[in-house]
């Protein structure tokens, strides 16, 4: 793992530089990849996917909650979401990560959180909530709240992340669950995962392999990797398979017209669409997934001259640079 990664994903969990970035709007070029900081500017941006023929799965944004009082707003705000997409009609669904809604607060009182959100799901549309998957300690206490509620309610699925070793056993274990597929975009340590991107790369397709064959419901395949993506069209071509049971997954703002070409080819394809203030986590590991995503913050801080050099930089120096102006912006 690159010297780039890991020290924006060692942002990504500063606590404090993500508390003085809720006090901003869409700073730093975080606009560009997260649809709007509210309901109303939110369901706009689906709509315009929806005219595309591309559906959402819709993200609150929030990290670092370590009280029930921060977790119960951040369970109300996704009912509230639930219940303004389905009155508005737009096609799109959720995708809540537990950490926001109390698992490192009680993990008993998560679990009735996810519960209610499921049960006001379920009355609105049978709308699918998808658990995301975090860094590995969470992501398994996630899998064994969704084994807890799977059996109840069907509107639930996850997402197996291809570095984790453990991924093919659960690819099978959740045959009958809809899931989301993708690389995985924590710093894991080489006991559970593979480390390098040749290896998740590998097992990301074998894993696509094995769960195109054995799905008995859902596939969401999310990546912006074309060759992966290729790859899974051929595949699905060559095996004849259900094109209702698969979906291509991006996140928002990302690759906007290979989203859009995907879709006019036929297959399903669906847009993570993040929104609310608490954006700067988010944008962080976007930023430690690729280091040319440095341009989104650049671009909206520095004159055109100064961006092509930290383009050509990028790397360990544009991660030096993008630090002192996310620290000075932030403090400010
Ligand atoms: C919809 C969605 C949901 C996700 N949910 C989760 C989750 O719940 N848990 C989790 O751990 N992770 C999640 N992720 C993140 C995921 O694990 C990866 O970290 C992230 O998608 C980056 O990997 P990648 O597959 O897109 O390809 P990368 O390995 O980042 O890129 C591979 C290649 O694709 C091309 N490429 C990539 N991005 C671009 C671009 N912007 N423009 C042009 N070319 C590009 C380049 O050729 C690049 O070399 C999610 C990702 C998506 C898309």
């Amino acid at each position: 793992m690159g010297l780039t990664k890991d020290f924006f994903i060692m942002l990504s969990e500063n606590q404090a530089l993500n508390e003085a970035a809720k006090k901003y709007g869409l700073s730093l070029g975080a606009n560009k990849v997260v649809a709007g900081v509210d309901i109303p500017s939110t369901i706009t941006a689906i709509k315009d996917l929806n005219s595309k023929g591309i559906t959402a799965t819709v993200d609150n944004l929030g990290e670092f909650v370590f009280s029930k009082e921060e977790a119960t707003k951040a369970k109300e705000e996704i009912i509230a979401m639930i219940k303004a997409l389905d009155n508005s009609g737009v096609k799109a669904h959720m995708s809540i990560k537990l950490t926001q809604i109390g698992l490192d607060v009680d993990k008993e009182f998560c679990y009735e959180n996810v519960r209610e959100i499921l049960m006001a799901a379920h009355q609105h549309g049978h709308m699918h909530i998808n658990l995301d998957t975090e860094d590995y300690k969470h992501t398994v206490q996630t899998f064994e709240i969704l084994d807890r509620l799977k059996g109840e309610f069907k509107n639930i699925g996850t997402v197996i992340q291809a570095y984790l070793f453990r991924a093919t056993d659960d690819i099978e274990k959740y045959r009958d669950v809809r899931l989301r597929l993708v690389k995985g975009a924590y710093k894991e340590t080489p006991d559970v995962a593979y480390q390098n991107k040749e290896d998740i790369d590998e097992n990301f397709i074998k894993l696509i392999e094995q769960r195109l064959l054995s799905a008995r419901t859902m596939t969401s395949i999310a990546t912006h990797d074309d060759k992966i993506i290729e790859h899974a069209k051929k595949f699905i071509n060559q095996h004849n398979l259900n094109k209702d049971l698969i979906e291509f997954q991006m996140l928002y703002g990302f690759r906007t017209e290979l989203q859009e070409e995907i879709a006019k080819q036929g297959y399903q394809f669906c847009v993570y669409v993040p929104f609310g203030q608490d954006w700067y986590g988010y944008f962080m590991r976007r930023l430690a997934e690729r280091p040319q995503n440095l341009q989104l913050v650049t671009k909206s801080i520095f004159t055109p001259e100064v961006n092509k050099n930290i383009a050509v930089g990028a790397g360990a120096v544009a991660a030096v640079s993008a630090l002192a102006v996310i620290a000075t912006k932030l403090r400010k």
